[in-house]
């Protein structure tokens, strides 16, 4: 008889297990250690990273701290002072409730804890690494809980191996923080990277602790939003349809203080926003819901972004008209008083940059920028290839239309069917309709191309083609140079990525300890106004895009440029103008789809057209 085989995994590999849902990256490690923190009913949190999280990311909290017992107890898998039994589940008030996160991330690293309750003279220090106890012992210590963890993932090199840059990485802190430190207005916050002062926000109202992370811009857009209902309580600011943004990201939603993501619930919120705003525009908001515990349910993912609610329609009915009111309410008293809502001066040192050594991977080099000026259709091998793609396009085109047919010589003469051919020397036809489709005759019917589209697939394989090469795109130079200040977390993304940007064409100093670029150039051929709302786009498209896990940075670099870019091009072209777009056109990697795959050209066939006419 065959013996049987299963066993009980030993808790050091089960921990390392569940750490790989847990702790996904530093970022994790900082959200679990800051809503202990919470938890612990902390009024003040420092946070200390060195090397985006990678060496050290250090929590310290005044909150009440843990007994000797329960220092050494805290790093047991299930191990939580939160819940004890299964009805406390749907009391949860607390941020944390599985005991989970200390025992992962011990599993994973080296974790040095100290604490002390008030009711102790005493602290106690305990030392784990990857999940064996090294050290153990009653010390000197502050009042509150101290969690140190170093050398993430030390023991697990794939999972090292994995991280990103240290730009990428404390990008992912930054929002961890904001996101928890917008939930917590009433405490203090501070967080540090390798030494230096990244945001000091210090407790007040929640319009001040917007205006704390993400800049003095937002005091005057804060519309405050607020409903008493018996299912729940909603607070909260909603941005001012006026400076709505094109893309998401700067939408909060909290259940209890919790950080969620609920695709329904925010379209509530877009929904009263209809008619406001551009369809295409997100508004900015940070509601904090209040709800019995018992309607919800929490315990779906251990990163618990995502909730389930009992009655989410009513929800959904209550939040659509609470934003709705505020927002009338905003329209009929534009200068509502917000200076004395949200009267905070951010602290200078706030405005401090993220450390240069960790996230600055050199300055684009001004001097060696080509400032050309328009752009020249190139003939490569790609374009060439791209011709014959067209060509058999049209022939399948014509084998429908046999009495169509080129002569012998493969061209066709009749000047009323214009060949697609781009040999052919003689101008096509093309006409404007309202400024947005190009129509063109060519020999199977009639060629319907989006304008925009075309526009958009063109620039996207010229910026495409910048990166690739590592060659700077054709730049204009501006008259006046533009100063853009931007929030922590895009001046991080944008140190990150300063080669490839200078690739696509932006020319731009950096002002590190003012968190500010300065634009000295723009791509060329997009438009000569608006500097600023084309690199403030690209940026937010380019957020936008990054979502998509299945592009890679070049492609959401191109695409969210060409989608910026093309929506500001002339609209009204002249013949020549739109020859030359169909040429471009046709000689892009793809004529038929713009990068987003919509469609650019639709044939209408002269069958089609017979059968308008019942021919
Ligand atoms: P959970 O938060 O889900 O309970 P954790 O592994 O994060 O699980 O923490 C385990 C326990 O350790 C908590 O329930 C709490 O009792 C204690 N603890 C953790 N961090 C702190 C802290 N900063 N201050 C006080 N107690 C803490
Ligand atoms: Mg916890």
């Amino acid at each position: 008889m065959e013996q049987d085989i299963i066993q009980l995994l030993p808790d050091a590999i089960a921990n390392q297990i569940a750490a790989g849902e847990v702790v996904q990256r530093p970022a994790s490690v900082v959200k679990e250690l800051m809503e202990n923190a919470l938890d612990a009913e902390a009024k003040s949190v420092e946070v200390w990273i060195e090397e985006a999280g990678k060496q050290l990311i250090q929590v310290i909290d005044d909150g009440k701290g843990m007994s000797e017992i329960d220092a050494r107890m805290c790093f047991e898998r299930h191990a939580t002072s939160k819940i004890r039994q299964t009805e406390d589940l749907f009391r949860i008030y607390t941020m944390g409730f599985r005991g989970e996160a200390l025992a992962s991330i011990a599993a994973v690293a080296q974790v040095n804890l100290k604490t002390r309750r008030a009711s102790e003279e005493l602290g106690t220090a305990v030392q784990i690494d990857a999940s064996q106890l090294v050290n153990h012992e009653r010390v000197q210590s502050a009042l509150g809980t101290t969690v140190s963890v170093k050398n993430l993932f030390f023991n697990v090199p794939a999972r090292r191996k994995f991280l990103k840059s240290n730009a990428v990485e404390m990008r992912h802190i930054i929002e961890q923080f904001q996101r928890i430190a917008l939930a917590y207005p009433e405490c203090d916050f501070k967080l540090y990277h390798n030494q230096q002062e990244i945001f000091n926000l210090v407790s007040g109202k929640l319009g001040q602790r917007i205006v704390g992370i993400f800049g003095k811009n937002y005091r005057k857009q804060l519309v405050p939003c607020q409903e008493d209902t018996p299912l729940l309580r909603l607070e909260g600011y909603v941005g001012s349809p006026e400076k709505a943004r094109k893309t998401r990201g700067e939408q909060f939603f909290f259940v209890n203080k919790r950080y969620i993501k609920h695709p329904y619930l925010h379209h509530a919120v877009s929904n009263a926003f209809e008619g406001l705003i551009a369809e295409d525009q997100h508004p900015f908001y940070a509601i904090n819901l209040e709800i019995d515990p018992q309607h919800i349910d929490v315990n779906i993912h251990p990163t618990k972004t995502e909730v389930k609610f009992e009655d989410e329609r009513s929800m959904y009915a209550i939040i659509q008209s609470a934003v709705r009111k505020c927002l009338s309410v905003h329209n009929f008293r534009p200068s509502l008083d917000f200076e004395v809502d949200v009267n905070y001066d951010p602290m200078p040192n706030a405005q401090k940059a993220i450390d240069e050594n960790a996230l600055y991977p050199g300055q684009s080099d001004g001097d060696k920028t080509p400032f050309s000026g328009g752009f020249k259709p190139e003939k490569d091998s790609r374009q060439q290839h791209n011709l014959q793609n067209w060509e058999q396009l049209y022939e399948g085109l014509k084998q429908s239309t046999p009495e169509f047919e080129p002569t012998s010589s493969g061209r066709i003469e009749s000047r009323a069917n214009q060949p697609l051919s781009m040999q052919s020397q003689e101008k096509r036809k093309a006409l404007q309709l309202h400024q947005q489709y190009i129509l063109s005759p060519v020999k199977s019917g009639l060629m319907l191309i989006d304008q925009r589209a075309a526009q958009e697939r063109i620039l996207y394989d010229r910026y495409i083609k910048a990166l690739d090469r590592q060659q700077q795109a054709s730049a204009q130079r501006l008259l006046f140079p533009v100063e853009i200040e931007l929030p922590p977390a895009d001046f991080a993304l944008i140190l990150d990525m300063s080669d490839e940007i200078h690739n696509l064409g932006f020319v731009f100093d950096i002002k590190e300890d003012q968190r500010k670029l300065v634009l000295q150039a723009i791509p060329a051929n997009v438009g000569q106004e608006q500097e600023r709302e084309l690199f403030e786009g690209f940026l937010e498209q380019f957020k936008h895009y990054q979502s998509n896990l299945s592009l890679e940075q070049p492609q959401i670099l191109a695409r969210s440029l060409a989608k910026r870019a093309s929506s500001r091009l002339r609209v009204g072209l002249s013949s020549e103008e739109m020859q030359h777009l169909i040429d471009q056109l046709f000689a892009s990697s793809n004529p038929n789809y713009s990068p987003d795959g919509k469609p650019i050209v639709v044939m209408l066939s002269l069958d089609t057209i017979k059968e308008f006419f019942n021919k």
